[in-house]
């Protein structure tokens, strides 16, 4: 147990895909690790004796996050781009780091710490366990993971921030890599730059970013500002300040402010999904028994309202039991993609639902059972 998971972002939440978390911290030799046979024929491995500057500047970081260095850091020639990466092997207890030389330019060695704590923390909180958004069966399932992946990253700068022991010099690093410029042209007016953060939000955001792995730089500066001003924060640090948000304020604060930029797409797909499996998975539970009884009918329609009912049975006069049980299959394979805590929404609820048919029937206990077996 390290502090860096009490700081860990609320919606970096590994456990809303049910995937064991790698306890195996055994040292795996790494004869067969492709990406380091790469890195170390066509890059530059940071030791004292080639960069002694930025060997210590890691070596700082490690020991303010209190963590050991089971890393590799390479240096390699890229001055386009300013990019620091984090790469493993599945299950593996130690990991490369590699810098693009034009962040090592760009950034000095306190803003530096900052990028090193966040590439570091990706792997202290097993990041590389989420699926690829590419991996995704469906576009909900697509655009969950980009959101699980944004989350990280503000994790992520957390420990960055609290690698660099210094706020200002977090700013700064994000200022110089958005902008892609030094100190000679910058001014860091952090104020003056998160305008341009409601100046977005004032033209409805840019729904382009519900696509991305990362937050815009906007969001993930204010994240880190409002995280430095957590109660939590305060506390664990003794800075002798209280504080004005408690953590989870913060994060919910994050949460919605991210929003404001992508757009409510996600969300509102999500509730719909989730609707969806409810109202056919009522409907599959009263079905149990062969009936749709006038009470169950009041009752879905006291849930799901008039029109459905009537729709439904509307379809129900049209339809055989096969029919009916494709559709219900179909929404709950789509539901079983959702995070989650959605899922444990639906299970809630339905189970309410069959507390309330008519007979406990074998047939709509059976249903009801199959329906969650499929959402886990
Ligand atoms: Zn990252």
């Amino acid at each position: 147990m390290n502090f860096l998971d009490q700081f860990r972002y609320t919606f970096d939440n590994l456990s809303e895909l049910s995937i064991a978390k790698n306890q195996d911290t055994e040292t795996k030799t790494s004869y067969n690790n492709p990406q380091l046979k790469s890195l170390l024929s066509t890059s530059v491995k940071v030791t004292p004796e080639i960069f002694p500057k930025v060997a210590e500047t890691i070596d700082q970081v490690f020991e303010r996050l209190k963590l050991k260095n089971n890393f590799n850091f390479f240096i390699t020639a890229n001055h386009l781009q300013t990019q620091a990466l984090c790469a493993m092997m599945p299950q593996s207890s130690n990991a490369e780091i590699i810098i693009t030389s034009k962040m090592i330019d760009l950034l000095n060695g306190e803003e530096l710490q900052s990028v090193i704590g966040h590439e570091v923390s990706h792997f202290y909180y097993q990041h590389s366990l989420y699926p690829s958004p590419n991996q995704a069966r469906t576009k909900t399932e697509f655009l969950n993971l980009l959101h699980l992946s944004r989350a990280a990253e503000i994790s992520a700068d957390r420990a960055g921030f609290l690698g660099s022991g210094s706020l200002e010099y977090s700013l700064r690093s994000m200022l110089k890599i958005t902008s892609g410029l030094g100190d000679q042209h910058l001014q860091f007016n952090f104020s003056a730059y998160l305008n341009q953060l409601r100046e977005l939000t004032e033209i409805k955001g840019d729904q382009t970013q519900l696509y991305s792995t990362h937050p815009t730089f906007l969001n993930r500066m204010q994240a880190l500002i409002w995280f430095s001003m957590s109660r939590e924060y305060h506390q664990f640090f003794e800075t002798n300040k209280k504080g004005v948000y408690d953590l989870k304020t913060v994060d919910q604060k994050i949460n919605e402010s991210i929003k404001k930029v992508t757009g409510n797409e996600l969300d509102v797909s999500n509730k719909e999904i989730i609707e969806k499996a409810l109202l056919w998975g009522a409907l599959w539970i009263y079905l149990g028994d062969k009936k749709f009884s006038k009470q169950e009918q009041e009752k879905f329609s006291k849930r799901f309202g008039n029109k459905t009912t009537i729709s439904i049975l509307g379809l129900l006069n049209i339809s055989n039991m096969p029919i009916i049980e494709k559709k219900v299959m179909t929404a709950y394979a789509e539901a079983s993609t959702l995070l989650k805590s959605d899922r444990e929404k639906i299970t809630k609820e339905l189970r309410e639902i069959f507390q309330g048919v008519d007979e406990h029937s074998e047939d709509s206990k059976k249903n009801f059972e199959k329906l969650i077996k499929t959402l886990n």
